[in-house]
């Protein structure tokens, strides 16, 4: 498997070293043949290529079998004319990749204020509010006067099929049941379509239960009571933020995983941002980056029916599970270990699991 990695900003060389480290060690243990290609995005590629993302570096992605890429200072990039795009929605657009896979879950010793849960954020990722995806050129943001902005929601239904059917195959897998998140008391037409078709979609997964619950009542019920849900389905930007809150209400951002996949390609990706106020220090949680490496070989496994890819992504959560219990963690989820420190544990435990 060639996976092509990039750091990116802020705290992303830091964790995504750690990231790499992980990889080699579940090669190394599971014998999975991964040739990672290094290379940049971000601030480092503006200064040496003139732009946060290059056409060579995507035709090297699409070429490879996956990519990780580290977080990335998107608020820094306002001016595509002047190479500043964010390389986060390049890949997701250009690699059509339309599933964001968001689990959050807490783990043994640590305090479960809420108590034990386990649950995923399936967000639609290539249309919705974001001005920078859902038209083909441009942005669909657009200053009218000087103090009139008007922002378009693109909501269209293959898109909404595609997604609902992740969350139903992913549902499958779990616990069987899908919890549709919208507004469309308000958003009538484009959430209406959005319920209409998850509803449809769901018609093929009779064994699936599905509820669906309002936004905002969603934000209440959520911290009231996180381990009703099982798989939780909704559009773009919803999901962008209510996948952050589930991640911390499980212990930290730190901990929130994220995949991001379409047919052919995926990449996986902290769900948090680049952390510049933590950059540099050795205090950033390395586990978001980590458990997307996992969610991006266990992909690749199943897409290409290689069970062990399945083994080495089960393994490698397993030591996440096992380095938060035993405290070998950052100091965001209880721990006293910086981010290297955090890493090497982890590398050891994965190198024990040998024999
Ligand atoms: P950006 O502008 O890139 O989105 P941000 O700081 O606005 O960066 P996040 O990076 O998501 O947004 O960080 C939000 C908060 O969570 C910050 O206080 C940050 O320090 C903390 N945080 C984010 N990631 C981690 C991590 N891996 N480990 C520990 N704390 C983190």
């Amino acid at each position: 498997m060639k996976i092509v990695v990039l750091p990116g900003d802020g705290i992303g060389p830091e964790t995504m070293a750690v990231a790499v480290d992980v990889l080699q060690a579940a090669d190394a243990r599971f014998d999975l043949g991964l040739r990672l290609e290094h290379d940049v995005a971000g601030h480092e590629s503006l200064k040496r290529h003139g732009a946060t993302v290059t056409p060579a570096l995507l035709e090297k992605v699409r070429q490879a079998d996956g990519l990780m890429l580290g977080p990335m200072a998107t608020y820094d990039f306002k001016d595509e004319s002047r190479g500043e795009i964010n390389p986060s929605k390049f890949f997701r657009k250009c690699l059509d990749l339309h599933a964001n896979i968001r689990p959050a879950r807490t783990y043994p010793g640590m305090q479960a204020r809420l108590g034990e849960f386990d649950l995923v954020v399936v967000r639609e990722n290539t249309e919705g509010f974001y001005a920078d995806r859902n038209i083909e050129s441009g942005s669909s943001e657009m200053l009218i006067t000087p103090d009139v902005v008007v922002s378009l929601r693109r909501i269209t239904r293959p898109c909404c099929e595609r997604i609902a059917r992740s969350a139903f195959e992913l549902a499958m897998t779990r616990r069987k049941h899908v919890t549709i998140v919208h507004k469309a008391n308000v958003l009538k037409l484009g959430d209406g379509m959005f319920i209409d078709v998850c509803r449809e979609v769901g018609r093929e997964f009779p064994e699936v239960g599905i509820d669906e619950v309002i936004v905002d009542a969603m934000m209440a019920h959520v911290v009231r009571a996180p381990q009703r849900y099982d798989v939780i389905v909704t559009t773009n930007m919803f999901g962008d933020i209510l996948s952050d809150l589930t991640a911390e209400l499980s212990g930290s951002l730190g901990l929130g995983g994220s995949l991001n996949a379409g047919r052919d390609h995926a990449m996986g990706q902290a769900a948090h941002g680049s952390a510049p106020d933590i950059a540099g220090r050795n205090v950033a949680n390395p586990i978001s980056l980590i458990l997307s490496a996992a969610m991006l070989l266990n992909w690749h496994g199943q897409r290409k029916g290689l069970p062990r890819y399945a083994e080495a992504a089960a393994a490698i959560e397993a030591v996440i599970a096992q380095t938060i219990q035993a405290g070998e963690c950052t100091r965001d989820v209880g721990g006293t270990l910086g981010t290297r420190e955090a890493g090497q544990a982890f590398v050891r435990r994965l190198a024990a699991l040998r024999g």
